[in-house]
């Protein structure tokens, strides 16, 4: 049955996208999915000193990419714009709003205010020294049809400003129960449109919230603030009333407040650090709703088979990246085969054109690699971390070739002896159960400890202490590089000693 249920993202262009977006994006998402409403996108580009085309394209493409897909709102990735409301770009609608403030000013609901900015300032300090929240006097608010040609006279239009009434304005939260505010605290009547003719947000938004049909409006908590003035007007224009949920903010790990400059916000640098959509999606969900169960791995399908807007938490969302890295695991242990290395590819590319490692392995070589891989990604860009040695040249360095209870001396013994003990392996028995007992053999003969040698090994044919199974390593990166690693190291110890 089709809902009227009809909900929205509305992003500002003004910056890349930000995971608090991509959670109130989904929060909308799958609350109409799970109704079988309509999700739309409207771009509220009205800031246009800080609107940028790229900040719209990382939103879009960002959101489209995390499987946030919309029923109604600008094009994507070749798609065209779509929907009954279009245009839904806001700098695209300013007929609208020039005809919604036109009818506010015939009804009396809002006025043309010239104050100067100088004149606004300096109410703004008087009230400030007399220890007054800021609040707007009114001094346009009653003027006479004369005052006003006078006013204008010179050629100004002055600000529309609307006039806020006496009185609570509540509404029962989705999310918070009932929210109670008294206009008095609003800062008196507020500018809706600006002297230059441009909108200002706070009735955009309604203007836009009431053309789409919008039903329910869900967004962060952070415009709780916002919400009465937002009520005054869709009263005053006449529209219906939607429902209203505002989401618990989403703070670091220690409960303080995110911010651009301490905290990694962007939802791309997420992507580029090698996060699944999946896990991503997953995640995101968990900021301020849960299943309710113990179930932490759960695809968009589940979750919006589950969402419930009632379940959604007031106290704020920390944010644990250790959990996202669990999950993204978790995510990449589910992934086909030839999804994985499909994904994998682009982060071996890029790792190589960046230097991290001196060539990028083809489909081929990271198909054959899975299965020692795979359980140990926590990110697919990790993947250079766990075997990034099997694509780079090493540098041996005597300094950490050497274990921690052994001496140089025993060192190069040790890795001599371990290579005599591996070249006797032709290509054909180089597998992991056959090289691994004439090692283990050595360790008895000599009286080392296993840990010892295989720490030595490691080091001279890796770099790295730690690395998947010591044998399964020796086989990916084969008998000649192997000895010839260990060739190299035994070299550099001699060297430095
Ligand atoms: N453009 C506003 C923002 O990005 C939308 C807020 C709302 O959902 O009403 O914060």
């Amino acid at each position: 049955m089709p809902s009227d249920i009809r909900v929205r993202i509305a992003p500002s262009p003004t910056g890349p996208l930000h995971i608090g977006t991509a959670r109130t994006a989904l929060f909308n998402y799958l609350f109409a999915r799970h109704a079988g409403g309509t999700f739309l996108l409207r771009l509220e580009d009205t800031d246009v000193a800080r609107s940028t085309a790229a900040f719209e394209k990382d939103i879009l493409d960002g959101l489209h990419w995390l499987g946030i897909t919309w029923d109604e709102g600008p094009g994507v990735a070749g798609l065209e714009e779509a929907g009954p409301f279009a245009p839904y770009r806001q700098m695209q609608r300013l007929e609208l709003y020039a005809a919604a403030a036109d009818v506010l000013l015939a009804k009396d609901l809002a006025y043309r205010c010239y104050c100067t900015p100088e004149e606004l300032e300096a109410e703004r300090r008087a009230r400030e020294a007399a220890k007054l929240p800021p609040a707007y006097s009114g001094r346009c608010a009653n003027l006479t049809a004369d005052e006003r040609a006078a006013r204008e006279a010179d050629g100004r239009r002055g600000a529309i400003r609307f006039r806020v009434r006496p009185g609570v304005v509540g509404w029962n939260d989705l999310v918070r129960g009932r929210v109670e505010i008294d206009t008095a605290n609003l800062g008196g009547d507020f500018v809706i449109v600006r002297a230059d003719g441009t909108p200002l947000y706070h009735f955009t938004v309604v203007v836009d919230d009431a053309a789409m049909q919008i039903s329910h409006v869900i967004r962060g908590e952070d415009h709780v603030s916002n919400t009465p003035k937002h009520i005054l007007l869709f009263e005053a224009l006449g529209h219906p009333m939607p429902v209203f949920g505002h989401l618990p903010l989403i703070l670091n790990p220690d409960g303080t407040k995110m911010s651009k400059r301490k905290s990694q916000t962007a939802v791309a640098d997420y992507i580029a650090q090698g996060f699944t959509r999946e896990a991503l999606v997953n995640y995101f969900a968990f900021l301020g709703w849960s299943p309710g169960t113990e179930d932490d791995v759960l695809a968009m399908d589940e979750i919006a088979g589950r969402f419930e807007l009632e379940k959604v938490q007031k106290g704020g969302a920390r944010f644990d990246r250790e959990r996202l890295e669990w999950l993204n695991g978790q995510w990449i242990r589910r992934l086909a085969d030839d999804d994985l290395v499909a994904r994998l590819l682009p982060f071996t590319e890029a790792a190589a054109l960046a230097g991290v490692v001196d060539r990028a392995p083809g489909e081929a070589e990271l198909t054959a690699l899975l299965p020692l891989v795979r359980e140990r990604l926590s990110t697919l860009a990790s993947i250079t971390d766990v075997v990034g040695f099997l694509w780079r040249d090493l540098a041996p360095d005597p300094a950490t070739l050497v274990p921690k209870r052994w001496d140089p001396a025993t060192t190069i013994g040790g890795l001599t002896a371990a290579r005599e003990a591996l070249a006797a392996h032709d290509p054909v028995t180089w597998e992991a159960d056959e090289l691994e007992p004439p090692l283990r053999a050595l360790v008895g003969a000599r009286g080392w400890k296993a840990g010892d040698l295989f720490m030595a090994i490691r080091m001279a044919v890796t770099g790295q202490a730690a690395t998947p199974p010591l044998f399964d390593v020796l086989v990916a990166l084969g008998r000649e590089r192997v000895l010839a690693r260990i060739d190299a190291a035994v070299a550099a110890l001699r060297a430095a000693g």
